[in-house]
């Protein structure tokens, strides 16, 4: 059962009164990261104690704010860099993940002085920019083949770690990188704090937990699926020059107080709201190309309701967190079925049913074919063409 007292205390809770100081709060916020994901909740302040932790997450569920932001506060508090070698060491198992767990570094750490210099190594490019760039680093994010690469070629010692991370454990191990994280493991010091996050806790990651850790906070996150049956889907037939009245009609008839409009292109964006707004509905965008003030404005005018419609590009979703939004209306198809899901995943929420409308022109047919058959669901189809939009 929920208690909600405890529900209640947990919504309170801030990125500041985990105990992170302002710069990063405030990096956090025009992230809109608006509130802390409950990994962050858990993970934040027994970081900032010292403490080793078993994190079991995915993808998704804010893991690497979760050991980004408390990392970067420590460098703050201490207002220490690091000497000639890094202090903290992430291991990751792919090149695509080093680049962005690098990026969630320099991004939230925009407003840090002094500067927290991190470095993304991998393989598979020149090795040579790669030994210039780690001398004086503070934060190396590396798979584990070029960090050893980088160590034998005396670029590199992991003498100086204190903190050690190792991201998607799981999949390093898939990868069979197992050989060379045992040979890192050696390398580093034995007084060090180590966080490991895996989407699963197989044997190989217990050995890992039992060898590696000490007395680790355990963490667990339960995904949350998307439960389509709480989702209400219509797929509305529409001629492309029709989609702006139908979507004007919809929202005007079913007299919809919060929708969220998916789009693909920051064009269609702009041109929705300027068309919604002559009509005298509420609307605002969120896409790449506005500001950052802008997009936590607009989004914290939508989640306070002063806004009736928000229009967004995938993109720039990803970082909203809404609860029980009750409108998602897909203006463009997404173009792969995960992001489909992941879009009328934010309505339908706990108990709350959502609607999630798509409108279809002949052209996205076969499309919406594909995506309903991997989404494991048909979709009703609403044919529009008696309806009359004249006026919308
Ligand atoms: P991750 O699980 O680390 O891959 O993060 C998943 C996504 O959630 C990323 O796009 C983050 O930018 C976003 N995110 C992380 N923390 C928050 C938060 N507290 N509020 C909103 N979005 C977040």
């Amino acid at each position: 059962m929920v208690d909600p007292l405890n529900e209640a205390e947990k919504n309170n809770v801030t990125f500041s009164s985990l105990g992170l100081s302002e710069p990063l709060v405030k990096a956090a916020t025009e992230q809109l990261y608006t509130r802390p994901y409950p990994i962050q909740r858990d993970a934040i302040p027994s970081i900032l104690r010292g403490k080793d932790i078993l994190g079991i997450a995915k993808t998704g569920s804010g893991k690497t704010a979760s050991f980004v932001l408390p990392i970067l506060e420590l460098f703050h508090r201490t207002k220490e860099t690091s000497g000639r070698y890094a202090s903290v060491l992430v291991l990751v198992p792919t090149r695509e993940l080093a680049g962005q767990v690098a990026d969630v570094f320099q991004t939230l750490g925009a407003h840090l002085f002094p500067k927290v210099k991190t470095v993304a190594v991998y393989g598979g490019v020149a090795i040579n920019p790669q030994m210039r760039a780690v001398y004086g680093a503070d934060i190396i994010v590396a798979t584990p083949g070029r960090l050893l690469d980088l160590i034998s070629q005396n670029a590199l010692r992991l003498s100086d770690v204190e903190i050690l991370v190792l991201d998607e454990a799981d999949k390093m191990l898939e990868l069979g990188f197992a050989d060379e994280m045992s040979k890192l493991f050696t390398l580093l010091p034995k007084k060090r704090q180590t966080i490991l996050f895996s989407a699963t806790l197989g044997d190989a990651i217990q050995d890992i937990n039992a060898t590696l850790l000490r007395t680790p906070i355990k963490i667990e996150v339960a995904e949350e699926e998307t439960n389509l049956d709480l989702i209400e889907q219509l797929a509305y037939k529409v001629d492309a020059e029709r989609k702006g009245p139908l979507l004007r009609y919809l929202i005007k008839t079913e007299k919809m107080k919060q929708v969220l409009v998916f789009v693909s292109s920051t064009r269609t964006a702009d041109n929705l709201v300027v068309k919604l707004t002559k009509n005298g509905i509420q609307a605002a965008a969120i896409h790449g190309q506005k500001g950052q003030n802008i997009r936590t404005e607009v989004l914290q005018k939508f989640k306070a309701g002063q806004l009736t419609v928000m229009v967004a590009t995938d993109l720039l979703a990803r970082g909203i967190d809404i609860q029980l939004l009750p409108y998602v209306i897909n203006f463009d198809l997404p173009r792969s079925p995960k992001d489909y899901v992941h879009r009328i995943g934010r309505t339908g929420r706990a108990e709350a049913k959502g609607k999630a409308y798509s409108l279809i022109t002949p052209d996205d047919e076969h499309h919406f074919k594909i995506i309903q058959k991997k989404m494991g669901k048909r979709v009703e189809q609403v044919d529009t063409t008696e309806v009359d939009l004249k006026g919308y």
